[in-house]
């Protein structure tokens, strides 16, 4: 009984706190956070640790030294936020990013106006991910003005360069052991995966660059030359008769989201060969081409075997044409999957229950996001993202995120940590 009772003060205090909560992630959206190159950074984590410190934090407001795009002219800064309960632990941490995508063509509002209409608020990281934060924010001062003492801990943080791979950011904290498994028990991050929805992992990355070397020649005689271009659209035709075909019939036990993207994949990201295209044409057989491929694989895959693929799959086009080429790879990501018995799951299923009135759903994210981080470098495995905002709205022109589903998010995560942290 009494459980009920803080729980509905909490609640109330939420609801009373509407305005506030839109006003916070308008006065987000309005600072433009762009990524790349990681505009305004300190201006943004200023309005956070301001925000965070007024709702009784101790902030650490953190300049992601030896981070690679951490620069004098676009530094990047972690913002960290500690509210201490009666014991250090459990300790629920609570992770946003506020970068952007850039805002791209073909809006409607002012990307970075903060509009709020209808119920709806609008501008590039209204749904990714700044309504996440603010709900994040509002969750825990809500908690605080329900008159809860915390039994553990609660932290919040709000980091850069989620968008592009989140090296400053969230791997820079785990790697510097504030985001780590020693001190840390369960990771929440409000990322737009719907309000009823619980993002319980990712499939895994391989991004490769594929070199074919040919032999210059004059354009006149092409048979005098080795065509570079031509190996490598052998390479690409042999990858969409042979290698896609296949991954299409490899299905994840894991509930990703789309159903399209429930199977492997790969994209062709990049291509480049020959002269540039732009430049003064002289007569010449491409010598060089490259070509980018972004290979999603399934935790049942494995990187092993997903790169193993790609190289009999190159060694044989070589053999059959007389390629000479080079492997290089760029980026590998291993799949994550939280624990199912992991208590921030039925923690936030008990929340979206009570709120929502309806079962939440388990799902897997298409894309990877920070939870790879939290999982591989900070070795913290009840993690999930859950947050406001509809998933498929991320990104695009005209971002929004509905009032309605922020205030019920802010009241599912304030119930999570309420439960998780006593
Ligand atoms: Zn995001």
């Amino acid at each position: 009984m009494i459980r009920a009772t803080v729980a509905d003060r909490v609640l109330d205090a939420v609801e009373e706190a509407t305005p506030e909560i839109v006003a916070f992630s308008s006065e987000l959206i309005r600072v433009p956070t762009i990524n790349p190159p990681g505009e305004h950074y300190p201006d943004c984590a200023q309005i956070i640790a301001d925000r965070l410190t007024a709702c009784g934090f101790d902030v650490d407001l953190l300049p992601a030294e030896g981070a690679a795009h951490h620069t004098p002219t676009h530094p990047r800064i972690n913002v960290v936020g500690l509210r201490r309960g009666r014991a250090a632990r459990p300790a629920v941490h609570l992770n946003g990013h506020y970068d952007v995508v850039p805002a791209g063509e073909g809006w409607t509002v002012n990307p970075f106006g903060g509009l709020v209409r209808d119920g709806r608020i609008y501008g590039r990281g209204a749904c990714d991910m700044k309504s996440g934060i603010a709900a994040a924010v509002f969750a825990a001062e809500a908690i605080r003005r329900a008159g809860v003492d915390l039994q553990g801990s609660l932290e919040i943080s709000a980091t850069p360069d989620e968008e592009s791979g989140g090296f400053a950011g969230v791997a820079w904290l785990a790697e510097r052991g504030r985001l780590t498994a020693s001190r840390i028990d369960h990771v929440i991050i409000p990322e737009p995966l719907n309000v009823d929805r619980i993002c319980v992992g990712h499939r895994g990355v391989y991004w490769f660059e594929v070199t074919t070397h040919g032999r210059i020649g004059h354009g006149s005689m092409p048979f005098l030359g080795v065509n570079a271009i031509d190996q490598m659209s052998r390479i690409l035709d042999r990858v969409q008769r042979t290698l896609v075909p296949v991954l299409s019939t490899r299905t994840t036990a894991m509930p990703v989201v789309p159903e399209g993207a429930r199977h492997a994949t790969l994209n062709v990201n990049a291509i480049a060969g020959g002269q540039p295209i732009d430049g003064i044409q002289t007569p010449c057989v491409a010598d060089v081409c490259r070509a980018v491929f972004d290979r999603r694989f399934l935790a049942e895959e494995g990187f092993e075997r997903t790169k193993e693929e790609v190289i009999t799959l190159l060694e044989e086009a070589a053999a059959d044409a007389h390629i000479r080429y080079t492997l290089r790879d760029l980026l590998v990501v291993h799949p994550v999957a939280t624990a199912p018995d992991s208590p921030v799951i039925a923690a936030l299923e008990r929340g979206i229950q009570a709120i929502l009135g309806r079962p939440a759903m388990q799902v897997a994210s298409p894309g990877t996001y920070d939870h790879k981080h939290v999982d591989r470098i900070g070795g913290i495995r009840s993690c999930v993202a859950y947050g406001p905002g509809i998933l498929d709205l991320a990104h695009q022109p005209d971002e929004w995120c509905a009032v309605e589903d922020l205030v019920n998010a802010t009241k599912v995560l304030a119930l999570a940590v309420l439960e998780l942290t006593t």
